[in-house]
């Protein structure tokens, strides 16, 4: 697909389906007017970006993603490192799905640079007889830029997720991958009968590069007991999986894979340099899918 249709197809997806969205000022019902903007009843509007993205993302608002990072994460995405985790999710989509076929509506709230949602989207089209609407999510532009300019299966937003610029009820899934969630938002977006699908790293996730990072000190030792505690005092725990693989790394990923992960921000350059000589060759990949209702 072209660039100039690849950014039409997004503005007409995001046209066809302006009800999603809200206005994060007022909260009310927005109209996309023009192919440009949308604009609620209060006249607050936001602009379509050549992209056909949308920003609603209060001014002002700062985050220290950077798109440096979101490149490295698409490279190694694109190496097949989350195969299995895009293959685990949309198999718990279409077996939680209400109904074997039809149009549903999932949320990935955090998408960064949108691989997964993506992935994860078309594995569902491919399996099953369900017609999935992603819409993805991100406080950073940097990230939704470069999702939008890829993808054009989904719908694209700048936001913030502590005061989402989206509908209530309506999501048939919440997808939370990686990623800080806001349980608030979560409950009131979700349809009645949805499903929030979060996936928390384990001890052993990326270890190999912990190990170099955070030798003797007390970051190497992670825990997920808290975030499952706070996820069972605010959903309905449905189901708990642990997701456990080793990706070979055939090439030298290393400084993708130090790029992609926030591990890297609470240590030295003296251990990122270490860590950039190894010659490692297999990571792990050790993660828990919770699966909850409202
Ligand atoms: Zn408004």
């Amino acid at each position: 697909m072209s660039k100039n249709k690849r950014e039409r197809v997004n503005a007409n997806l995001l046209g066809k389906n302006e009800e999603i969205f809200r206005c994060p000022l007022c909260s009310g019902p927005m109209k996309l007017v023009h192919f440009k903007s949308l604009i609620c009843k209060n006249h607050h509007c936001y602009d379509l970006s050549r992209q056909g993205y949308v920003n609603m993302l209060p001014h002002g608002l700062q985050t220290k993603y950077q798109r440096r990072m979101f490149e490295a994460r698409r490279m190694i995405s694109r190496k097949g490192f989350f195969e299995p985790l895009m293959a685990k999710i949309s198999g718990l989509i279409i077996q939680q799905s209400k109904s074997p076929s039809g149009r549903i509506k999932i949320l990935d709230a955090g998408c960064g640079e949108g691989s997964l949602l993506s992935g994860i989207q078309e594995k569902i089209a491919q399996n099953s007889a369900l017609d999935p609407l992603g819409v993805g999510l991100d406080i950073s532009k940097e990230g939704i830029y470069m999702a939008a300019k890829e993808y054009s299966n989904s719908i694209w937003c700048v936001g913030d997720l502590a005061k989402a610029p989206l509908a209530s009820q309506q999501f048939d899934f919440i997808l939370n991958i990686l990623t800080p969630a806001n349980y608030a938002e979560f409950c009131r977006m979700l349809a009645p009968h949805g499903r929030l699908i979060k996936v928390l790293p384990e001890k052993d996730y990326l270890k190999e590069l912990r190990n170099i990072f955070y030798e003797r000190t007390n970051k190497q030792i992670y825990s997920s007991h808290n975030t499952l505690n706070i996820f069972k005092s605010k959903f309905k725990l449905l189901g708990l999986e642990r997701l456990r693989y080793r990706v070979t790394l055939d090439e030298p990923w290393m400084e993708p894979l130090i790029q992609m992960t926030p591990l890297s921000w609470g240590t030295t350059e003296e251990r990122r340099i270490k860590a950039l000589k190894m010659d490692l060759r297999e990571v792990t990949i050790d993660l828990t899918v919770l699966v909850g209702a409202n």
